[in-house]
């Protein structure tokens, strides 16, 4: 199954890509280097699918015309990331967002409570 964010997020410490996973009915995505060779390659480094979710929409609305800002629906999302975002680098504490137009969104994981 493809996913939203499939790779999309680039692990800031060790360079690979995050896998998706299902994590007890929580989606998370978790960098491939740990998941792959454990933590003395590269650290526990997870990030929440709705956690960008919240990101790519904040994003999102800025950009879009009024008559769009009610709802963004999945299919829109899953086009914009697609087509909007180069990549999404996380490390431990941080995650920054770089899209095709140049912005940059920079985030601290712990502001993240949305
Ligand atoms: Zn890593």
């Amino acid at each position: 199954m493809k996913h939203l964010f499939s790779k999309k997020i680039v692990c800031m410490n060790c360079g690979k890509f995050f896998n998706f996973k299902n994590d007890n009915g929580i989606y998370i995505y978790i960098c491939s280097g740990y998941k792959n060779y454990g933590s003395k390659f590269c650290p526990r480094n997870v990030v929440h699918e709705k956690d960008l979710i919240s990101l790519v929409k904040l994003h999102m609305s800025k950009h879009l015309n009024k008559s769009h800002k009610k709802q963004i629906l999945y299919e829109d999302l899953e086009r914009f990331i697609k087509e909007n975002i180069v990549k999404i680098e996380v490390d431990k504490d941080n995650i920054e967002i770089l899209y095709s137009d140049c912005t940059r969104s920079f985030w601290n994981k712990k502001d993240l409570i949305l």
